[in-house]
């Protein structure tokens, strides 16, 4: 008999989760205003709010953290890291920063002037707010594909070429600058999707024939080789860290936020070649993260950021990871509930508009599958829908536009199968009881910006 898969680790410490009552439940999402950002961490039974610094860290981690060098300049902690980050990425400047949106604020600070134009694969919020908060404008250059949320494509997180080259020869044309391309892997925006090898060398030749240099945000790069090493010809054979190298061989600098493929709770770096480009972040990494040897983080952080890069570009780790999240998706097939396909690397992202069909748009379907399924379990999702969305801000109209999804992130190496199953149990529990379900919830009061986070609402 064949043997079956099992995970690449096995547990050493545990935290005890606590399970609650429906009433306990009731209670509390009243008291948070309907609001899942506004609960505490200890009313939730699964967290699947985000997997950004969620992750669990190996022994070797917690060891090295041990041997963090908390010297104010010149740490060995620093060292450590930039051997890792030089080896694994083939970059020669690193600048580390206390999280991926620092390493934006530091490396957009020099690169962004007013009226530029930064095209993307679906930049990040955090990416594009640093990017418009210059007066500049971020444009999506995703394949069409990827808005189709039923289609099974391999990479389609991948860069349309068509749209980048409207963008790249527009500058010309038009007269504005084009500082640099974002190129995100996995594209995190349309649900963690990857990208190819031969889009990332399609899409670097086109931005350098241009003399636009491309820079890779990198949060989720090992899922991304991984996905590569599975799903494109030529590229069985390789190891992950021979095509993460492969990877960074065609772009010119990276930001990371490394509470994703870090495997770090607080963490992230920005790298390059060019000497330019480094002088010019690092007058900005001073003022904004500390010293170039620390840029916001402890000698500790950076000891264990240094193990998590090396442990997460393993391929075990990342198939025991990935594997997870396919298990969850697979129980959501038997289950005929909608999700956006394929899975990604990091996320299940449900398709709360095709769920509670009797819910109106004005009431927030995916907010109210958010809240069904923290009722029904202790399961926190996230709302990636109407409400973040936001308004209009010419007519400050609720935008209705896009997709109204539930997304269920799933941390590494935190949660069991096990867990999964329970996930997949109660969302099939709201799902039979999906017509029942007519009314949403109603905004009582909203911040002007970034609303989600802080939005009170009431249930109707
Ligand atoms: C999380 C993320 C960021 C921002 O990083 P933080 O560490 O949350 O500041 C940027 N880009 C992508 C693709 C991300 O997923």
């Amino acid at each position: 008999m064949e043997l079956p898969f099992a995970e690449a680790w096995k547990i050493k410490m545990v935290e005890p989760l606590r399970k609650s009552t429906r009433e306990e439940r009731e209670q509390w999402l009243r008291e948070a205003h309907y609001n899942v950002f506004m609960l505490k961490a200890e009313q939730v039974y699964i967290d699947c709010l985000t997997d950004s610094g969620t992750g669990a860290m190996s022994d070797r981690q917690w060891s090295a953290m041990m041997l963090g060098d908390e010297s104010y300049a010149g740490a060995t902690s620093f060292y450590k890291f930039q051997e890792v980050v030089q080896r694994l990425f083939g970059f020669k400047y690193v600048i580390p920063t206390h999280q991926g949106r620092a390493a934006e604020n530091v490396l957009f600070s020099y690169l962004v002037k007013e009226g530029d134009v930064v095209p993307g694969n679906a930049h990040f919020d955090t990416t594009k707010g640093h990017i418009e908060a210059r007066k500049a404008k971020a444009i999506d250059v995703t394949i069409d594909e990827a808005k189709n949320t039923q289609l099974e494509l391999p990479f389609k997180g991948n860069v349309s070429l068509e749209k980048l080259e409207k963008v790249l020869s527009g500058g010309q044309r038009d007269g504005y600058r084009v500082p640099f391309m974002v190129l995100t892997v996995t594209n995190n925006t349309v649900g963690g999707q990857p990208v190819s090898m031969q889009n990332i060398r399609e899409t670097c030749a086109l931005c350098h024939q241009y003399g636009v240099p491309v820079v890779m945000d990198s949060a989720r790069f090992a899922e991304n080789a991984y996905f590569i090493k599975m799903r494109e010809d030529g590229y069985q054979d390789k190891t992950i860290k021979e095509i993460a190298r492969e990877m960074y061989s065609y772009v010119d600098a990276m930001t990371m936020s490394a509470k994703k493929d870090g495997l770090v709770n607080m963490g992230g770096f920005i790298a390059m070649n060019n000497k330019d480009w480094y002088e010019g972040a690092k007058l900005f990494c001073i003022p904004f993260e500390g010293f170039l040897t620390y840029g916001g983080l402890n000698g500790r952080d950076l000891n264990a950021l240094a193990v998590g890069l090396d442990e997460n570009t393993e391929f075990p780790m990342l198939e025991t990871r990935i594997h997870q999240v396919h298990y969850l998706a697979e129980k959501l097939d038997e289950y005929g509930i909608p999700y956006q396909r394929p899975v990604g690397g990091h996320a299940l992202f449900i398709d709360a508009d095709k769920i509670l069909c009797n819910v109106p748009k004005e009431e927030f379907p995916a907010q109210t599958l958010t809240c069904e399924l923290y009722l029904e379990a202790g399961i926190r999702g996230c709302e990636i829908g109407y409400i973040l969305a936001d308004r209009d801000p010419v007519t400050r109209e609720n935008r209705f536009g896009g997709l109204d999804l539930l997304r269920l992130c799933i941390p590494r190496r935190v949660y069991t199968d096990n867990h999964m199953n329970v996930i997949a149990a109660a969302l099939k529990n709201v799902y039979d009881r999906r017509h029942e379900i007519t009314r949403g919830v109603a905004i009582e009061w909203e911040a002007p910006l970034m609303r989600h986070f802080t939005v009170q609402l009431k249930r109707l």
